[in-house]
């Protein structure tokens, strides 16, 4: 018997859609108290995502701060830029051919 693969599937905060977690990007608010992004998805502490491939659904995060109420902590401007910048490069790798 094959047992199935089991993805784990987390919450975007624009669109509320479930998707594979390696599809979205993570923020994390670390035991520290300090909000950060989470490229790799392993750090500690309370996560929030959002499409990693839409930058409508973190501009939707931002607007209705989704972000701060999942994670109970004010999100800094310099971390959306770091957010938007994390996903415009994760759309051109995602659709460019190398030149
Ligand atoms: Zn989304």
């Amino acid at each position: 018997m094959i047992k199935p693969r089991k993805i784990p599937m987390r919450m975007c905060m624009g669109c509320r859609t479930r998707r594979p977690k390696r599809e979205l990007v993570r923020v994390v608010r670390t035991p520290e108290g300090a909000v950060v992004l989470d490229p790799t998805g392993k750090k500690s502490g309370r996560g929030t995502y959002v499409c990693a491939d839409n930058p409508a659904c973190l501009e939707k995060a931002v607007k209705s701060k989704a972000l701060e109420r999942a994670l109970e902590a004010p999100v800094s401007q310099e971390i959306y830029e770091e957010l938007r910048r994390a996903l415009e490069q994760n759309i051109k790798e995602g659709t460019d051919d190398r030149e």
